[in-house]
Order: C-alpha cells, then structure tokens, then sequence
C-alpha cells in the first residue's frame, strides 16, 4: 500500500512522521501523494487554537475521503491526541481507524498487520526483509535505527532525532504534559543506532530534540545527561560522516557551564543554542511559572557568548499573556533591544484547554493588541539581525548545502544562517563549501564559491573560453 502524512506543528512531530514512516516502509508500504495514498495519517498540533482548526479542517476532508473510499486507512495522530485513551476523539471523529498517541506509531502496525490477508503477510515479510538489508552492515539492525521513504534516501541532508519525550515542567500556558506526558529519556543505544542509520542514508547534520533537551537524562538514575550525549552521538558522527550536530529546545535553569562547554570544545556540535525567554517583565515571567527572572536571563545569555565563540542565540516569546501590561510589555522589547539574539520565535498567547493559564487566567489582552506588540516586536528583530547579519559582509563562511532552489544552492552556516549560491560545477548537496558573503539581508544572505573551490571554478571558466571546443 502507498502511504501519506500531513505533518503539523513543530521538530519533534517532524521527527515522529519520519519515525512512523519508517515503520511503514519496514511493512513494505511506500510513500506516496495524499491523492494516490491508501493510508493517510495527519500528524497534529494543538499548541495554539489556529493549529487545532487547522486538523479539524483536514479530518472534515477526510471524512469525505472515508465516506467516497472506505478501504481507506485514516490515521490521526500527535498533540490532538495525546497520551491519555482518545475515547471521546473516537465518537467524535468516526472517520478515524487508527489513533496514534505522540511518538507511538505501534497503533498503525498494529492495525495494519492485523488487516493483512495472509497473502499480503507474507509480501510484507518478503518486503520486510529486503528493507532491512538496505541497512547495509547493520549487524540485526541497530535499536532507534530508522528507514528514510526511497524519495528521501540520498536526498535528505538534516533530520531531527528525539532524545527526551514529553516534559515534566509546568508552565501555566503549556498544553504539551497533558497532550505528550511527563519527560522520558530515550536510551542511549537507541540514540545512537538512529544516528547512525540516518548517516547511512546521507543525512549529513542531526538535531537532537526535547522540550527541555538539556534535562536528558535527568529521569534515568545515574544516567549520562546531554553533555555526556553530545560525546557519544559526537563519535559516532566522525566514524559515519556526520558534518554537523544541533540540539533544542533548552531551558534557562538547565543550562549548565559544562553543557556550554562541551558544545564549544566538540568540533561538530554547532554554535547555536535555542534558549526560550518567553517575556521580559518578572511579573509575567512569575505567572507563567517559568523559574527564572529576567536578571537570570540575561546572565545567561552572557555566559553562553563567554563560552562559546561566535555562537548564534534563538529564543521564543509569547506576546499578550494574561494581564501583560503595556509597561510588562515594554520591558520585553527593551531586553530583546538589548540582547539582540539572532533570532526570536513569536506567538500571541492562546489559552489552551486544561492549562493553568485558561482555567485561572481571563485572556484580557485584546487580540488587536496582540497583534500590534507581535509586530513591534517582528520589526525590532529585523531591525537587530539586519545588523548581525551585516557583520559577515565579505567574510567567508562554510555552508552545509541542504538542496537546491530556483537553481541556487542552499545551506546554513554553523549560526544557522541561511545562505545561497550558485555553482553549476557539482552538486553540493550534503557538501560543506567555502562561500564568500556578498549580500545580506535579516532573514538570508547571498554568497559566492569561495578560495580553491572559487579559483578551480575561474580556471575551468577560462579554460573554456580559451578552448571552448
Ligand atoms: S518547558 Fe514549559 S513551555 Fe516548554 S514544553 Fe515544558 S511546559 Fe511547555
């Protein structure tokens, strides 16, 4: 059978498609368009209400799917589910077959192998066993190891790899311990044995994730925590041709001098660290139960650029929680003025049920204010990485080439920085290229092939001219 999944919401649901995916390409079914699939699955988000109406609006197209072909497989799965027995999600989505918790594609295998004739059985073991041998050397193939769909195999360059599921803080505006549980540390072997297999199939950079990575391994007594990680995950990528490793999401009160140090001393563990403020006024920061003040903060953050070297700072921020006054609010701009972080995920708040933020909390802010702070805050960090970005003007930078676009190669810098190129001499996915920075702009910059690679080009060019036969 052919498959198709509508991914929704952040890394770690991109991480649990691809999870999904592979287990459906080990049952012999392959990756198709949502036209031609025989098993469509949406992967969903709930973070915030637009994200909720988005799934609602698929799962109606579904039903219609359903109702026109009912051996269709319908799959729902993530945040709209969560972790507890969806039984009234059941009643209301009658369209569904199969519900899958976040992180858990066993639901699907379950239901497909249970629906195969023992005719199809027996194509999937035969399927099953050619999968496997794909995994080249993998000695009874490695746990947490995964199967990329064919399209992606050779092709993908940077994946994401789940490290701690769910998370066990309690921010009053967070709607992700009830949907994804408390926090739970994948084993070390399993870790591993994904990167590996990803490298196999010429993924070039990992991401290691969780909603708070640095608290990896924090579950497992005397288990190895994330710097100890970045170590293992580190020597596998040198043995299987790993250029680059990235880890998110952190959290302030976990982020420890040894944590920063290991980032700077590993060659292969990038300079960025993704560390959430969420708002700048203390008093917000208290009602949204995040631990830290703004002081603590912007220590932080000094520390980080004390440690490791020319190292690129994301942070997210949540505008208009409840009672955020224009004073509260000002005081957010003002730190993000001052810190100039290199970049700033934005959201307006969005009571989420359950969270003791709508059960306690009256959403006051006027959505039209809302709005109005979102955008002075877009424009101040335009305005700040604008200028960040201006320092590499004439610089040279190595890139790790993602893909192509309208015919210009693009990769990230180890700031994950966007850039492109042009080169038509080879094809530079996956590759890591010396470029030299002639254009930037806040959100991309533009370059050129840079020293030998710049100097082999211009030979080949004259060459041609002089012999153009
Ligand atoms: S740290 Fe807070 S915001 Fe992040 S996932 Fe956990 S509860 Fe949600």
């Amino acid at each position: 059978m052919r498959y198709h999944i509508w991914t929704l919401g952040c890394q770690m649901n991109v991480a649990d498609t691809q999870r999904l995916a592979s287990e459906l390409e080990r049952l012999g079914h392959h990756a198709a368009g949502p036209g031609d699939a025989d098993i469509l699955v949406i992967n969903t988000c709930v973070v915030r209400q637009s994200a909720e109406d988005k799934a609602y609006g698929r799962l109606r197209e579904l039903a219609q799917i359903k109702r026109d072909d009912p051996g269709k497989v319908i799959g729902l799965m993530g945040c709209l589910v969560g972790v507890r027995d969806p039984l009234r999600l059941r009643e209301k989505l009658p369209q569904v077959d199969v519900f899958l918790p976040p992180s858990d594609p066993a639901p699907m295998v379950a239901f497909l192998s249970e629906r195969a004739a023992e005719g199809e059985a027996r194509a999937q073991d035969a399927a099953a066993r050619a999968a496997r041998d794909h995994l080249q050397d993998f000695a009874d193939e490695a746990p947490g190891a995964i199967l990329l769909p064919e399209g992606e195999r050779g092709m993908l360059v940077s994946a994401h790899v789940p490290v701690v599921y769910g998370c066990s803080h309690a921010c009053t505006f967070c709607i992700i311990p009830y949907r994804r549980g408390v926090e739970q540390s994948r084993p070390v072997g399993e870790i591993v044995g994904h990167v590996r297999s990803l490298a196999r199939q010429g993924v070039r950079e990992v991401t290691l994730l969780g909603q708070i990575v640095d608290r990896y391994g924090k579950d497992v007594p005397d288990g190895p925590d994330l710097s100890a990680l970045l170590r293992l995950v580190h020597d596998a990528a040198e043995q299987e041709g790993i250029q680059r490793i990235r880890f998110l999401t952190s959290h302030p009160n976990w982020m420890t001098n040894e944590l920063l140090d290991t980032v700077a001393e590993l060659p292969r563990v990038m300079p960025q660290i993704e560390v959430p403020v969420q708002a700048g006024s203390d008093e917000v920061l208290a009602r949204m139960r995040r631990g830290y003040t703004v002081a603590q903060y912007r220590e932080l953050i000094a520390r980080i650029r004390a440690r490791i070297p020319g190292v690129a700072i994301h942070c997210d921020v949540i505008v208009g929680f409840p009672g955020e006054t224009d004073a509260q609010f000002q005081e957010t701009y003002d730190l993000l003025a001052e810190l100039k972080l290199d970049k700033v995920h934005l959201a307006r708040y969005s009571p989420r049920p359950h969270t003791v933020s709508a059960r306690t909390m009256p959403d006051d802010v006027p959505a039209e204010e809302k709005k109005r702070r979102h955008a002075a805050l877009e424009a101040l960090q335009e305005q700040v990485v604008a200028a960040i970005n201006r320092e590499y003007l004439g610089q040279t930078v190595e890139v790790l080439v993602e893909d192509q676009v309208k015919g210009k190669w693009r990769g990230r810098t180890p700031q994950n920085k966007l850039v492109f190129f042009s080169d038509d001499s080879r094809d530079w996915r996956g590759q890591l290229a010396q470029v030299q920075v002639t254009w930037t702009g806040p959100w991309s910059m533009q370059a050129r092939l840079a020293g030998a690679e710049r100097q082999a080009l211009e030979h080949r060019v004259l060459d041609e001219r002089r012999d153009p036969g």
